[in-house]
């Protein structure tokens, strides 16, 4: 098999050449054809999260360690199972669900496997990924049908539309009047667009503070868009009911929890890095809730990959990219130059 990898943080991935993984018990072999380049591969690739006051969280402190395969938003052909995989045959394709528990505590039981308390194998962060022909899936219950969805969107349902997915799940009752702000339209921003108009909200507030994102915003159905560098950002944002933070900036997350009405609820998702001080007593008299959201359970990913199908969900711009331009494609995505998502194809890789 072939993987991009990491060898040392923030230095180019490399290709690698090395065996092709037996399946075990319930394994499964899954040949990658499509994977998703996300905004947290960034953060794996440097090696680092930025918590803030010059505090820092290590990747290798959840066990990713160099020599590493990033990649978790994975799509593929079955290509050999275990001899207890049960339910899916070679040649299948399928998406996977790359945010795998122990599978053996009480959370992964209850199907909260991206909550999992005692040793996560989240495929890409501290198990080998899907920047690699080849990836082993645990078990076959991770795989997802999605026959019909466009196979590029469809990678991508299992990293960016499944946490957005979660993240609006997290929101109080709405009714469609209600606005709802989302902070940061990169390829999360857009999808989170889709399924907020899937469910009914109509007064979505797209914010960024790149112009071509916010016009990306509006074609994927954004009411109004908000350049948050703009002097009026934040009396332009008074009142909303609700925001989606997928930034997870200082500066996002000051202007958003200032504009919720009272009983508003501010999610966050992005990762971007910092800390937040905010004085205790305006939460308490202002109802608000601050609370959030990390990829999605397994669930919610088989609901988002049902209203894909169904043609709920208006695909961002997705551009396919040969494997081979994985690096071209992380350092785009570090530049701030890609509206919508990138996707590596693996099918024609050498
Ligand atoms: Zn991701
Ligand atoms: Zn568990």
């Amino acid at each position: 098999m072939i993987s991009y990898q990491i060898v040392e943080h923030g230095k180019p991935l490399q290709r690698a050449v090395m065996d092709t993984p037996k399946p075990q018990g319930t394994e499964v072999l899954v040949r990658i054809t499509r994977s998703g380049v996300c905004h947290s591969d960034l953060h794996i690739w440097d090696g680092y999260f930025d918590l803030g006051g010059g505090k820092r969280f290590y990747v290798k402190e959840r066990g990713c360690i160099p020599p590493f395969t990033l990649g978790h938003e994975p799509l593929g052909v079955v290509e050999a199972l275990g001899k207890k995989a049960k339910g899916v045959k070679v040649g299948q394709k399928r998406l996977v669900y790359p945010w795998i528990g122990c599978g053996k505590c009480a959370v992964c039981k209850a199907g909260q496997d991206n909550y999992c308390v005692s040793g996560s194998r989240f495929l890409g962060v501290n198990r080998p990924g899907a920047y690699a022909t080849h990836v082993l899936v645990p078990d076959p219950k991770y795989l997802v049908d999605s026959s019909g969805i466009d196979d590029s969107f469809a990678s991508t349902l299992a990293c960016s539309a499944v946490t957005v997915y979660s993240a609006i799940n997290k929101l109080p009752p709405l009714v469609p009047r209600d606005r709802v702000a989302v902070l940061g339209c990169g390829g999360l921003g857009l999808i989170a667009i889709s399924i907020l108009r899937a469910k009914g909200v109509k007064d979505i507030v797209g914010c960024d503070i790149d112009d071509a994102k916010l016009a990306a915003a509006l074609k994927q159905g954004a009411k109004s868009t908000v350049n948050t560098r703009a002097p009026d950002a934040a009396q332009k944002l008074q009142g909303i009911a609700a925001a989606i933070d997928l930034v997870g900036a200082p500066a996002t997350a000051a202007l958003g929890i200032a504009a919720l009405r009272k009983g508003g609820r501010y999610v966050i998702c992005g990762l971007f890095g910092g800390e937040l001080v905010h004085p205790l007593p305006p939460i308490a008299q202002r109802a608000i809730g601050i609370v959030g959201s990390y990829v999605g359970n397994l669930q919610e990913l088989r609901e988002v990959v049902a209203l894909a199908k169904k043609g709920k969900i208006k695909p961002p711009p997705v551009e396919t990219r040969p494997a081979s331009q994985a690096n071209a494609a992380l350092e785009d995505l570090k530049a701030g130059r890609v509206v919508g998502r990138v996707v590596l194809d693996f099918e024609t890789v050498q």
